[in-house]
């Protein structure tokens, strides 16, 4: 069979038994649920058996990248790694933009499924048809930095996904690097990575991918080139930190995490993921001082280096180091912007003790937070304490803990819905993988009139009867219902991804379900409704819940942090109320009656997974 976007294959690599099995896409799975996260979610679902450790050889460790992926499309960079997380114990992804996806569909692999665990340490070499195990003796221990430079030493131009010394050690929090700058940081799945003995993955393929029908493609990729060019947020997004103030809504940041000293203390230039004319990706470098020539490529370059900020440090480059540290150790940077903090509030409380610390006393300063990175890497001292993430250290300390934690479903937020009751704050708690906005993106994140919001729900499939609903007419913020908003947003960008678009904001206007329809059928040849491209979402979405039900997880999950329900929020000069906990549970019962799901128990019903064909 021929295929056109889709690459046609399916790579299983059995690490325990060193065989490796070479299968023909489905083209019905790739029909329901697209690529990149809807197809590893379903995977996931058949293959991880419900309650095995996420660290066993049983778990099961899946790429896949979308039709659009390695294709010029704009924005079709996105691969998704997936598997049951060791953070959150429930389902793990990670989405990254200059990742091996693209390498993998040159060589002929839509999908790339790792089951077992490695006797000792390897590596794999994709080379087209020729899949070999290597010995990753002498890689081990390596850095992430280190070990990608000595593969390609090896082998040449290779694209590269590797672990650091926080995968091997099995850090809760252990990410997996592509390229040396591509970070699929959340969920911990480095860690199942290292739980199988798999150092890093190398690829090179030379095939290619063909599109259907090349001369409308063409045209189409024209198209939206051009709308993307002209989007006035290229500007916003890719140049030295104009990001910072826009996204901060006027609040004061702290002088050493200003826009000015962004611009002039560590923005080097910007960069870009393949095929993408935005390029909003930042090289940064110190200039001077203690850290002087530290540099570090990052995906959100003006936001990563200042998470640090609340666990001590004062300024850009301080914030660069522990992110150049992170990125070699390989830790989710995210995560640790709230894991040590709330770790030093819990030393200053007296909860932890310099007896669990192993004497490290947990000053908020650059020193101690590079030294607790080192500790969770390696999971020595205070690392061990703190390498499972904050839901862990929560149940090993009991007391008030949680009261000062701000993790949902285990994993850390990047945003605060006291700062705001909008779609991407709210899209944390409902997010099956935890505490993360992407998958929420809507157009809530600044104030809109009727008319936009309205536009926008019919773009991602709103249905006409409902549209009054769940944008009604008037002046923001009371023109969009927010979980039911946040319901048919969840769902287009669980297609959108699937397909492997880009969420940020320059590129997301040029597409809508219509757009995505016809891009598929140019592409692959298949006819997919705009309809059924939406179902695709909510079935996909769906899919990922019931794995985390499957898990044990319950509405309960889906509930904030305490702090979020019951303190105010002190940003710059201004105090910010919490969202009080009958608000949250009023908003989750609407969000489940949006989904047609049960809003006693936030299940999805029986009839939602007939409707889904979800029942079987
Ligand atoms: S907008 Fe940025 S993150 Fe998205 S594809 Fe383009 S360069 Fe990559």
């Amino acid at each position: 069979m021929k295929y056109y976007g889709y690459a046609g294959g399916v790579l299983k690599v059995d690490l325990t038994t060193q065989t490796v099995n070479k299968e023909p896409l489905d083209m019905e799975l790739a029909r329901d649920y697209l690529g990149g996260m809807g197809m590893n979610g379903r995977l996931a679902y058949d293959f991880i058996k419900p309650g095995i450790d996420p660290l066993s050889p049983d778990n099961v460790l899946l790429y896949s990248a979308g039709p659009f992926v390695g294709t010029v499309i704009p924005g079709a960079v996105r691969t998704n790694i997936m598997a049951k997380s060791p953070l959150t114990g429930f389902i793990g992804m990670s989405g990254g933009g200059i990742s091996i996806g693209p390498m993998l569909k040159y060589a002929g692999y839509d999908q790339l499924v790792i089951t077992g665990r490695a006797e000792k340490p390897v590596y794999l070499v994709i080379t087209d048809d020729k899949v070999e195990i290597k010995d990753a003796g002498e890689l081990w221990g390596k850095d992430i930095f280190q070990a990608t430079d000595e593969i390609r030493d090896r082998l040449g131009e290779y694209w590269v996904s590797c672990i650091g010394p926080a995968g091997e050690h099995g850090a809760g929090l252990a990410s997996i690097i592509d390229n040396k700058n591509s970070m699929h940081s959340r969920t911990g799945l480095g860690a199942v990575a290292g739980s199988k003995n798999l150092k890093a993955i190398a690829v090179q393929g030379t095939r290619g991918i063909e599109v259907y029908r090349r001369k409308e493609f063409r045209d189409m990729v024209k198209e939206l080139r051009a709308t993307v060019e002209q989007s006035p947020a290229i500007d916003l997004w890719r140049n030295e930190g104009k990001i910072i103030d826009f996204y901060m809504g006027g609040f004061k940041r702290p002088a050493g995490f200003s826009q000015k000293e962004y611009a002039s203390r560590i923005w080097k230039t910007y960069y870009g993921c393949i095929g993408c004319p935005v390029g909003d990706k930042g090289v940064l470098q110190v200039k001077d001082g203690k850290y002087d020539g530290v540099t570090v490529k990052v995906s959100n370059p003006w936001a990563t280096p200042a998470a640090f900020q609340l666990a001590g440090c004062t300024n850009y480059d301080q914030g660069v180091k522990c992110v150049e540290m992170g990125n070699r150790l390989g830790l989710d940077c995210f995560t640790l912007g709230h894991l040590i903090p709330f770790a030093q509030t819990l030393y200053e409380q007296g909860i932890i003790t310099r007896e669990d610390t192993g004497g490290l006393e947990l000053k908020r300063d650059v020193d101690t937070i590079l030294e607790i990175m080192k500790h969770i890497a390696y999971r020595e001292g205070v690392g061990e304490l703190l390498s499972q993430g904050q839901k862990a250290l929560i149940e090993k300390k009991g007391e008030d803990a949680y009261k000062y934690g701000d993790h949902i479903k285990g994993l850390e937020p990047m945003y605060d819905m006291r700062t705001g009751s909008i779609v991407e704050n709210f899209g944390h708690l409902t997010n099956p993988r935890g505490g993360h906005h992407a998958r929420s993106y809507s157009i809530t994140y600044m104030p809109r009139k009727s008319e936009s919001i309205r536009k926008f729900c019919m773009g991602i499939g709103v249905p006409e009867e409902t549209l009054d609903l769940v944008a009604p007419r008037g002046d923001w913020p009371g023109n969009f219902n927010l979980p039911r908003l946040t319901k048919w947003s969840e769902d287009y960008n669980s297609a959108y991804y699937s397909l492997g678009g880009c969420d940020r904001t320059p590129i997301t206007p040029a597409f809508n379900l219509d757009v995505l329809s016809r891009l598929l059928e140019i592409t692959t040849g298949m006819e997919v409704s705009p309809v059924e491209i939406r179902t695709s979402g909510e079935r996909i979405w769906t899919l990922h819940r019931m794995f985390n039900m499957r898990e044990g997880a319950t509405r309960k999950d889906d509930m904030p942090p305490y702090k979020w329900m019951y303190e105010t929020l002190a940003l710059g000069e201004k105090q910010l109320q919490p969202i009080r906990e009958e608000t949250i549970q009023a908003l989750l019962d609407e969000y489940y009656e949006e989904r047609g799901w049960d809003v006693a128990t936030g299940n999805p019903t029986e009839q939602k997974l007939i409707e889904l064909g979800l029942n079987a």
